[in-house]
């Protein structure tokens, strides 16, 4: 019986499962993780690549259902909690992102993977369609915000497709989409990633006030007060205009 707490909704459409899996390149690493495998709907097409697969379920009766379903899964597959990972067991090594990730903790998993990009070069996975599409949008639209702005940074983003509630079990309350990341941090961002994080979450936490308004808890430095930026909203700056706007604040502090 499915979770609710666990954001349990077992996908039941094996050609979406497939589609979902073949997003991946498989190129250039040697390690998948995937996320919350439930049953093994992804996993078993996962299980076909070279890729060494690392299972994270915190679902004794999931892992339990897979070691006793597939001969290579063993308990040493499996890796625990998605969130607590810090991928020290790969060794440096490259290490890909897969799931269909349980919906109530999306912006944890999408966090956990820009901290950890250096490992991180690929991801594709599915969630609400709502923060699927927020994570791919673009300036000066409503769904444009921390979440765009902080993946965005690291990652090109591109929205792959949308999935209906009827396909899995129990149906969820929303649609799906499913989204890929390509590693491609932006220029300028390193030495500045704090600056740049509390500026964008200051900025867009009161997105209908200019940021000359919004940034006020930050202690705007005295050389920045006539910036332009500061007579726009958050929604209507670029990634490029957040990045070199932090390295400025970061030059001027
Ligand atoms: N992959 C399966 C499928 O597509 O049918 C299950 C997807 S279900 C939406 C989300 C899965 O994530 C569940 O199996 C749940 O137990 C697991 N999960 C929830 N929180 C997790 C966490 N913090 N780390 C790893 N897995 C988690």
């Amino acid at each position: 019986k499915a979770k609710k707490h666990l954001g349990q909704h077992f996908l039941t459409d094996e050609n979406i499962a497939r589609k979902i899996v073949e997003g991946l390149s498989f190129n250039n690493y040697k390690n998948v993780m995937e996320v919350g495998p439930g049953m093994g709907v992804l996993t078993k097409y996962l299980l076909e690549k070279d890729q060494h697969i690392y299972l994270a379920e915190i679902d004794k009766e999931s892992i339990e259902y897979l070691k006793n379903n597939y001969s290579i899964i063993t308990e040493k597959t499996f890796v625990g909690d998605f969130l607590k990972q810090d991928f020290s067991f790969v060794n440096d090594e490259q290490i890909a992102i897969i799931g269909n990730f349980p919906y109530n903790i999306s912006s944890q998993i999408l966090f956990q993977i820009i901290d950890h990009y250096e490992l991180i070069p690929e991801m594709v996975g599915m969630f609400q369609k709502e923060v699927a599409e927020r994570t791919a949008a673009v300036p000066r639209t409503k769904d444009y915000g921390i979440l765009s702005v902080l993946v965005q940074a690291y990652y090109d983003t591109s929205y792959l497709f949308t999935v209906h509630e009827n396909v899995f079990n129990p149906p969820p309350k929303v649609k799906s989409g499913v989204i890929r990341l390509t590693r491609n941090p932006k220029e300028g961002l390193a030495g500045n990633e704090i600056l740049f994080k509390q500026i964008v979450k200051a900025g867009f936490n009161q997105r209908r006030k200019k940021l000359s308004n919004a940034l006020k808890v930050l202690t705007i430095p005295e050389a920045l007060k006539t910036h332009e930026f500061l007579d726009k909203r958050a929604e209507e700056l670029s990634v490029t205009d957040f990045i070199g706007f932090a390295a400025l604040w970061k030059a001027n502090q």
